[in-house]
């Protein structure tokens, strides 16, 4: 697959030595874009209008104001702040913009917005797990503004997407499949849950590859193929991986590599181009090989 990588130095940025999701996560991922000789395209913030379209002019103000007048800090006890987050935070956004825009284009088949802060968590009027602004949800949405009739969200992070469930939970037009652990955090994405075009399937701690390897190869490829997207996203959140501190679904290095595989093989079967973007993954070394496998999985597809 003709695919490109989106980022910028911007989101080493907004840093927390000491706190899981630090700026080195994204020094790791991004060597083996490097190894793999990538193109790298810089992204912009995003634009205002569409940014508001998921987001309440209020919070987006808070967040403004937060990072102008009292960084550092904390919006929520496990999201931080400092000067420079709202750059980053507005330019992990455009970055999806950006991404989409490239694939509407022809240019990519592929792409990944190697993006920091995460967003599956943050929510219409709040931070949260260590998310600001919802990323995949602006793609989505600008997906939509560009003329696509249907749109598929895929998110393997061990956590439940709760703020991209919510942003489209009255959108048929916007299909959520979610695979996380559960009961975990943040407390949603039971199967009570899903409607028509929400599918959560939670997993128990410890599930592993096997049970990884049957839910993408049959649930996930017949929810694709029955929804017939015209674009693919994904939230890429590496903390599925057995290496992750923060986590226990037990998956391994091949197991990645066999989820990622059937999420481009699904899109290439609809005829659908992909954006992943970045949210967790907070093992250094098992992040670093997870953008291996995936950018391997992706130019060889
Ligand atoms: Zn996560």
């Amino acid at each position: 697959m003709r695919s490109a990588v989106i980022y910028s130095d911007i989101f080493l940025k907004h840093d927390l030595p000491t706190h899981p999701e630090n700026a080195l996560r994204l020094k790791y991922f991004m060597e083996p874009v490097g190894e793999l000789q990538l193109p790298v395209i810089p992204p912009k913030q995003v634009s205002y209008e569409l940014l508001k379209t998921i987001h309440s002019e209020n919070y987006i103000q808070d967040v403004l104001i937060a990072c102008r007048e009292n960084a550092p800090g904390f919006f929520d006890p496990d999201t931080y702040y400092n000067s420079y987050t709202c750059n980053a935070a507005l330019t992990a956004a455009g970055a999806c913009e950006l991404g989409v825009e490239l694939l509407s284009s022809g240019e990519f088949e592929a792409v990944f917005c190697a993006v920091r802060p995460p967003g599956h968590h943050a929510e219409r009027d709040r931070a949260m797990g260590f998310c600001i602004f919802n990323n995949v949800a602006v793609a989505a949405v600008k997906a939509l503004s560009l003329g696509a009739k249907r749109v598929f969200i895929v998110d393997f992070d061990a956590h439940h997407g709760n703020g991209t469930q919510h942003a489209f939970y009255s959108t048929p037009e916007v299909f959520y499949f979610s695979t996380h652990q559960f009961p975990f955090y943040p407390g949603t994405g039971s199967e009570r849950e899903n409607n028509s075009h929400v599918l959560n399937v939670p997993l128990r701690e410890g599930s592993g590859d096997s049970t990884f390897k049957r839910v993408y190869s049959i649930t996930f490829r017949e929810a694709l193929r029955s929804f017939s997207p015209d674009v693919v996203l994904v939230s890429a959140g590496y903390d599925l991986h057995r290496d992750d501190p923060l986590t226990g679904l037990n998956v391994t290095d091949e197991g990645v590599r066999a989820v990622v595989e059937q999420v481009v093989e699904g899109a290439k079967e609809v005829g659908a181009p992909l954006l992943f973007t970045l949210e967790g993954g907070y093992n250094l070394n098992a992040l670093k090989r997870c953008s291996r496998i995936t950018f391997e999985t992706l130019l060889s597809g």
